[in-house]
């Protein structure tokens, strides 16, 4: 008998939803259309009216009002995403807003959680395919998979 799927916890749908949206970043295009910076803007709003972890949703609906979507490109929606995903609370007014790494860190630090570094690199590295470090050596199918 197959093993009984259970649904999922805030922490795993966490996880699952920050995929989505730094995925979606990571392969935001590069000179988007109007079209793709509407679907995305959809997708951030949507998830600011939906996500169902209530307090999640009523943080995440404040700081996305503070600091709304940057979609004039792909570093700069991964960019935004990155920063995003550090807040749990209501963006800190002034000084931290124009050093988002060092709010990161600091938000970070303060949750117990690993430092995550916003430049173009590293988000690339962590959500776009490619990286052979992640796949056998010579696997272009699973390299190219999305
Ligand atoms: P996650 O924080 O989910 O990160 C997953 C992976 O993303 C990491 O392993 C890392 O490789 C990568 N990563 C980490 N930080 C970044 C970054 N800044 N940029 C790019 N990649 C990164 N939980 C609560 O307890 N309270 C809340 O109020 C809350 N609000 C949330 C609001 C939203 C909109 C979402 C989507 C989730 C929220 N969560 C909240 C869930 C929380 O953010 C985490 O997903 C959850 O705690 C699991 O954390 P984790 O350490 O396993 O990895």
């Amino acid at each position: 008998e197959a093993p009984r799927a259970c649904p999922v916890d805030r922490d795993e749908l966490g996880r699952a939803t920050w995929a989505l949206l730094h995925t979606t970043a990571a392969y935001f295009p590069e000179t988007p259309s109007a079209a793709d910076r509407a679907g995305a803007a959809d997708l951030v709003r949507g998830l600011a009216a939906s996500y169902p972890c209530e307090h999640c949703r009523a943080d995440f609906r404040v700081a996305v009002a503070a600091a709304p979507p940057d979609l004039s490109s792909r570093a700069a929606f991964a960019a935004w995403a990155c920063r995003q995903s550090a807040r749990r609370r209501p963006p800190p007014p002034l000084t931290s807003r124009r050093n988002p790494v060092r709010r990161h860190n600091v938000v970070n630090a303060k949750l117990g959680k690993v430092i995550f570094d916003c430049d173009a690199a590293s988000l690339d590295r962590r959500w776009r395919v490619g990286d052979p470090g992640c796949w056998p050596a010579g696997d272009a199918t699973a390299a190219e998979s999305l």
